[in-house]
């Protein structure tokens, strides 16, 4: 998927891969986000912080221009068993582009915390995909993220939701940070 040169894009997939420990939880707050009766770009950038502060958790990634329907991704053997896949397909109002290294955590948190972070009416809409591990096809191929460059992440006391070290109170229940 890396071989092409990087053409700037309004269409952005960011998939990431989280193990079930963490998966269904993030899953389900993408699709409440969804549902929610925010703007599209407010919904959009509530997608975005959900999941720029679940990066620290996340195995697995890929950035790449949109092409056609999400069916599905490749992922490495040690990856295929079980797992959650959580796309965001963006469609932005300003081209991306310069491609990210997505074996590298900061830079997938720093991508979804800058398009969070543009001006308004950058953001045309967001759509949560779920697409399922496929083993053949001209699908996106995730690269493990290299664990030395996760940002710093700590669980709630009271939720077990993924958070930012730094973090002083939980963003998904409010519940106060104890470490
Ligand atoms: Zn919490």
């Amino acid at each position: 998927m890396n071989v092409l040169p990087w053409q700037p894009t309004r269409d952005v997939d960011v998939i990431l891969r989280f193990g079930s420990d963490f998966g269904p939880a993030l899953q389900s707050s993408i699709q409440n986000t969804a549902a929610s009766h925010l703007s599209p770009e407010d919904s959009a950038r509530e997608s975005l912080r959900v999941l720029s502060r679940a990066v620290g958790v996340a195995t697995h990634a890929a950035v790449t221009a949109a092409h056609g329907p999400l069916t599905g991704v490749r992922v490495p053997r040690e990856a295929m068993d079980d797992g959650v896949v959580i796309a965001l397909r963006l469609h932005l109002n300003v081209p991306m582009t310069q491609p990210i290294d997505p074996s590298d955590g900061r830079q997938v948190a720093g991508l979804l915390q800058a398009i969070q972070g543009l001006a308004p009416g950058s953001i045309a809409s967001a759509e949560g995909i779920f697409p399922g591990v496929v083993t053949e096809g001209a699908v996106p191929v995730l690269a493990v993220i290299n664990p030395q460059t996760l940002p710093g992440q700590k669980l709630c006391d009271y939720c077990r939701n993924p958070m930012p070290a730094y973090e002083v109170q939980c963003p998904t229940c409010g519940a106060r940070s104890q470490t």
